[in-house]
């Protein structure tokens, strides 16, 4: 098998699965329970939580543990909107967001909700001058994703943490599920801030929202007592731990990793430039992220002939809906044609170079029967 679809999800680091089976075995109390064996577990919370927020320079946060990131989409963007309806009901996005948070910034329309989605220039940037524009007395809460799941375009976080820190009422929420592991963040000016797990080799099942501790959200899972006032449910504490253990070992060694993938990166662009009516459907997107559409061949037949090869890319992205018409490369192209063929390739530091050669071979194959 050749696996090139690191985005859409990692295989589990074994030190994370190691650690998992321990704390079952360890840690199994309700760290809700008062006696000894819930101490126990309730101070595991405590360590991973501080391990999160040293790791990645925000000690002064909450860390709310969800399933996932689309839980922890889900809370901080109604969480917030909720809580602060009082205030406005005015929020900002970007069209580049996963659907865990369109489709609930759509659900907040429907309830009186006004969702301003800004433009964005021919690199996939939203635009910084529309963004101080359409900020207004009403305004709450700005959603922009630091890196978008489907082309890699990278978003400049900074100048959009400077633009927010101009306005005290309003919230930065930020989808950082395809950032972490991934690239260098700075994590301070951004408010609420998701993630998750199975993303940096972690486990499914397990992702959080970084809250900066003033802002408070309406809970969304309501329940018992739990390790947060905002989200209900007897803690998952091997869960939480993996969390950790998976961040740690994914910032560990991060330059050489980067390195690896950013040469593994310019060699697959080099082969894939060199195949007829090939385009690379570039921005300033992260290394691992490579889209790619080869004229002429649908997208899904692509994926399908590679896949029974036992060589995994993505068209879209796994979460999106059937059609592998994708919006975000026409809106960046403008091109139909690119939008219907094009499929994204992933890498990983895990990623060998014999692997993007046997890729291509097949890739080879597959295009000169289908053309
Ligand atoms: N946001 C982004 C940018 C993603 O890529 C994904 C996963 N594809 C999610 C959110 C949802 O994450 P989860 O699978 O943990 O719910």
């Amino acid at each position: 098998m050749i696996y090139l679809d690191y985005s859409a999800t990692t295989p589990p680091d074994p030190r994370v699965l190691d650690a998992y089976q321990l704390f079952n075995q360890e840690y199994f109390g309700n760290p809700n329970s008062t006696h000894e064996l819930g101490l126990l577990a309730n101070h595991q919370i405590e360590k991973a939580s501080k391990e999160i927020l040293s790791i990645l320079n925000v000690e002064h946060y909450e860390v709310i543990y969800t399933s996932g990131a689309t839980e922890a989409n889900n809370l901080a963007l109604k969480g917030y909107a909720y809580q602060n309806a009082h205030k406005g009901k005015h929020i900002i996005t970007s069209p580049y967001e996963h659907s865990s948070v369109t489709t609930v910034l759509n659900y907040l329309a429907k309830q009186g909700y006004e969702i301003d989605v800004l433009d964005i220039d021919k690199q996939g940037k939203v635009d910084l001058v529309e963004l101080r524009d359409l900020i207004r007395e009403d305004t709450i809460l700005v959603s922009i994703g630091m890196v978008n799941s489907e082309l890699g375009i990278l978003q400049d976080m900074e100048a959009i943490k400077e633009i927010i820190a101009e306005h005290e009422d309003v919230v930065l929420h930020s989808d950082m599920t395809q950032a972490i592991g991934k690239v260098k963040v700075d994590l301070k000016g951004i408010d609420l801030i998701t993630f998750s797990a199975h993303k940096f080799y972690g486990l499914k099942g397990i992702g959080a929202l970084l809250r900066r501790k003033d802002i408070l959200l309406e809970p969304v899972i309501h329940g018992g007592k739990s390790n947060s006032m905002f989200r209900g449910g007897t803690p998952p504490v091997p869960l939480m731990n993996s969390l950790a253990v998976a961040l740690r070992f994914a910032t560990k060694d991060f330059s050489k990793k980067i390195e690896h993938i950013k040469q593994l990166n310019l060699y697959l662009k080099d082969r894939l430039g060199q195949i007829k009516n090939s385009k690379i459907n570039g921005v300033d997107a992260i290394p691992q992220i490579l889209n790619v559409s080869f004229l002429g061949v649908p997208a899904e037949t692509l994926h399908h002939e590679l896949s029974k090869r036992k060589i995994y890319v993505s068209t879209q992205t796994a979460c999106s809906s059937e059609s592998s018409y994708s919006i975000t490369v026409k809106r960046i192209t403008g091109s139909d044609e690119r939008a219907k063929t094009s499929i994204r390739i992933s890498l990983s530091h895990l990623t060998k170079k014999q692997e993007i050669d046997d890729f291509i071979d097949a890739l080879l194959e597959v295009l000169d029967e289908n053309r």
